[in-house]
């Protein structure tokens, strides 16, 4: 359920990178047209019709007036004149049909239609000027002041219309520069955004792992935690909490081969209550557990140390293990134990030794070796408290052979 839910805030994280570059990249492709479509204005609406004006101008000047002053001083002929008139009004025809090829713009249409007018009427006159060239009866030289106004009035329109186009370049540069600077902010704050979206959902998602990794150490944790309850439950009898049948087991094979690799000596007791049918006979079952538990409780407090194991092996039977001790302390161990139970003075009527409740103890302290069988010291154990029971009970028999 939780893997489900970090699924798809991955995938809302993966979606919303997709869509932020998406849409980063289409206000990009958009802002660059529009920015490309700006300077083709700049560039074809205003300054390349600038240079045809200009040459315009200069075909006003260099190609008709001139030829005409020339003409008129006799240096160049009639039909040449003529013919660099037509020229020269050939040149302006197309430089002004380029003109007019390039966009323009609405406010821009009445200078362009009052310098075409213009254009016309000087037109006019270089032709008449051009047939009287050709006319074989003209008159010459001709009056030149009406050319030098005309060609002054000429100059002035187009001269306007070349601020105009320059005003309008200027504009259009601003314009331009607007609209990169809009291009770049918008692109700054729209990156922006999805930066800040990004970031906050991979802060929910890194902040949910976290989550789900210490959910999992608690759940680890309380796992061991119940494992060790659960393992320590498995090797523990529940009437008397000493360690079971199943513990004993574990620990004798793991102290006996401890023992056998180390030369140590290996200590194993097992301890009877004396006549204990008879103390369920004459006491209940229920009394008689609570005598199971006071004699495993006296075994606990004698055997403390972290080398001692105390065992319930089975119904009112007991087995210790000993490590890290001598024979002699051993069997001083064994005896405390059944001193420190007889101490108890639980009354036991159906004893036939004693008034009170006692226990038998059979020992054994030897250092194994390899050539002794597993259960060998479990025999001999068992074998002394046979002896015990047999010399008159409330006794330990402790031996260091087999
Ligand atoms: P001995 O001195 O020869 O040991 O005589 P005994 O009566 O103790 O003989 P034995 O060891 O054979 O008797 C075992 C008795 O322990 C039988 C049963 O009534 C009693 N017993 C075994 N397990 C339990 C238990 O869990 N609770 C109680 N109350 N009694 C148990
Ligand atoms: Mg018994
Ligand atoms: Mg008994």
């Amino acid at each position: 359920m939780e893997s489900l839910k970090l699924k798809s805030k991955l995938l809302y994280l993966l979606l919303l990178v997709g869509f932020g570059l998406s849409v980063v990249g289409l206000i990009g492709y958009f802002n660059i047209k529009n920015i490309k479509r700006h300077m083709d204005t700049l560039y074809y609406g205003s300054l390349v019709p600038l240079s045809e004006l200009a040459s315009i101008n200069d075909a006003y000047e260099n190609d008709l007036t001139i030829t005409v002053y020339r003409w008129n001083n006799h240096l160049i002929s009639d039909d040449d004149a003529a013919q660099k008139i037509s020229n020269g009004l050939e040149k302006i025809q197309q430089g002004w049909s380029n003109y007019l090829s390039y966009p323009k713009r609405p406010e821009e249409m009445p200078y362009v239609d009052y310098t075409e007018s213009q254009m016309d009427l000087i037109g006019g006159y270089f032709t008449q000027i051009r047939s009287i060239m050709l006319d074989p009866k003209h008159s010459h030289p001709i009056s030149l002041s009406t050319l030098n106004e005309n060609l002054h009035s000429i100059h002035e329109t187009i001269r306007q219309l070349i601020t105009y186009e320059n005003a309008s370049a200027r504009y259009e540069h601003l314009e331009l520069m607007a609209r990169y600077e809009n291009a770049l902010m918008q692109l700054i704050l729209f990156l922006g955004v999805i930066l800040v979206l990004v970031m906050g959902l991979a802060w929910k998602i890194f902040a949910r792992i976290e989550w789900q990794q210490h959910q999992l150490i608690s759940t680890t944790e309380t796992l061991k935690h119940l494992n060790l309850k659960l393992e320590q439950a498995s090797y523990t009898d529940s009437l008397t909490s000493l360690y079971n049948r199943r513990y004993f087991n574990v620990v004798y094979e793991r102290e006996f081969k401890r023992a056998l690799r180390a030369s140590k000596p290996f200590v194993f007791m097992m301890l009877d209550i004396d006549f204990f049918k008879q103390y369920n006979d004459t006491y209940g079952h229920l009394q008689g557990d609570q005598a199971l538990q006071a004699v495993a409780k006296t075994l606990k407090a004698t055997f403390q140390r972290p080398g001692d194991y105390p065992f319930r092996l089975g119904g009112e039977e007991f087995g210790i293990i000993l490590t890290d001790i001598n024979c002699k302390n051993a069997h001083i161990m064994g005896e405390r134990l059944r001193s420190n139970i007889e101490k108890l003075k639980i009354e036991h009527k159906g004893s036939k030794i004693l008034p009170t409740l006692s226990v038998s103890i059979g020992g054994i302290c030897i250092v194994p070796t390899a050539l002794m069988g597993d259960d060998a010291l479990i025999h001999a154990a068992d074998t002394n408290l046979y002896a015990a029971k047999e010399r008159g009970r409330n006794q330990v028999v402790f031996g260091n052979k087999l």
